[in-house]
């Protein structure tokens, strides 16, 4: 991936990808102390436009806040350097990574005197879980691993190091023949994907679990604004697996799953066994937003 023609965004220049480099005793390398975005433009009506890119600038910003790490550059210089990265690589649609890390300046844990970096890399990307998975719906299940307890990590912050957990159980769903992982947390209640958050439809409601331990994701209020725009009554409350079990639909949300039906938890099928009414209502005026098609939610793009 470092091997390609690009710009990056590096400390507020746009450097040559393959000159977007870091020393080994990089800070975040070692301990993973970082957070990061994931952002996503979409080819609109009027041209490319990012999706949500105030919502997710201000969540970085909120992610830095928690991990205690100095933010070099203001929230309109980091708008500014996603806007550039999509337009100066000449892309249509694209994934924006933000990433806010600490430098090589310092080694150890105590180190005093690093500096926080940012970089702003984007390319171009497909469906993340592939297109038949939108139009069809995969197959999770239940992790063996925990969703980071509250006290561990801090689960409103995207950050780096969270990510061994993501990883650790969508690599063990995925060996075992499954697209992803339903990760519960420490009390056993269903807390989200390894990289998404999760949505349950029972007789006529949606279901959402609470964000304790989950990403406050930004597709997650969208859709919820959007379901309640559609007349659908929008519940936040835990959720047990078994009431997976016997939902009548489940999906993910993320900016890069979108909405991504599920039609099977461990060996169950979830409703008709495929994406549910109320899922593909949702999807596609999800679609219809981030593509430009709806007057109502302009405010939500940003055109490059
Ligand atoms: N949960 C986790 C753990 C994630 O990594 C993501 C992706 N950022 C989400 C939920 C969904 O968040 P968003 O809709 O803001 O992409």
């Amino acid at each position: 991936f470092a091997d390609r023609d690009g710009l990056i965004w590096f400390d507020g220049q746009m450097v040559d990808w393959r000159d977007a480099k870091v020393h080994v005793l990089t800070h975040t390398l070692h301990y993973g102390m970082g957070v990061f975005e994931g952002v996503r433009a979409y080819h609109a009506d009027d041209g490319a436009a990012i999706f949500r890119l105030q919502a997710h600038t201000d969540r970085l910003f909120r992610s830095a806040k928690i991990m205690n790490m100095d933010m070099p550059f203001s929230k309109e210089e980091l708008n500014d350097a996603q806007l550039a990265a999509v337009r100066e690589n000449g892309l249509d649609s694209a994934y924006l990574r933000p990433m806010v890390f600490y430098g090589s300046e310092g080694m150890g844990l105590r180190a005093d005197n690093l500096k926080t970096h940012v970089i702003v890399a984007a390319w171009s990307w497909g469906a993340y879980l592939g297109q038949d998975a939108l139009e069809k719906g995969i197959r999770i299940r239940t992790s063996s691993f925990t969703r980071h307890h509250v006290n561990i990590a801090m689960c409103k912050a995207k950050a780096n190091g969270n990510y061994i957990n993501s990883m650790l159980a969508l690599s063990d769903a995925q060996r075992d023949g499954y697209d992803e992982a339903l990760l519960l947390d420490v009390d056993g209640f269903v807390a989200e994907g390894s990289g998404e958050n999760f949505f349950m439809v029972y007789d006529g409601v949606i279901y959402t679990p609470e964000l304790t331990s989950a990403l406050d994701g930004i597709t997650r209020q969208t859709v919820m604004q959007l379901a309640k725009e559609e007349g659908y009554e929008v519940r936040v409350k835990r959720i047990t697996r078994d009431e997976v079990y016997v939902a009548d639909e489940a999906f993910f949300t993320g900016t890069a799953a979108e909405v991504t039906p599920i039609r099977e938890l461990d060996g169950r099928s979830i409703g008709c066994g495929s994406r549910g009414p109320v899922t593909e209502v949702l999807q596609k005026k999800y679609f219809d937003v981030v593509h430009g098609r709806s007057e109502a939610h302009k405010q939500w793009l940003a055109y490059i």
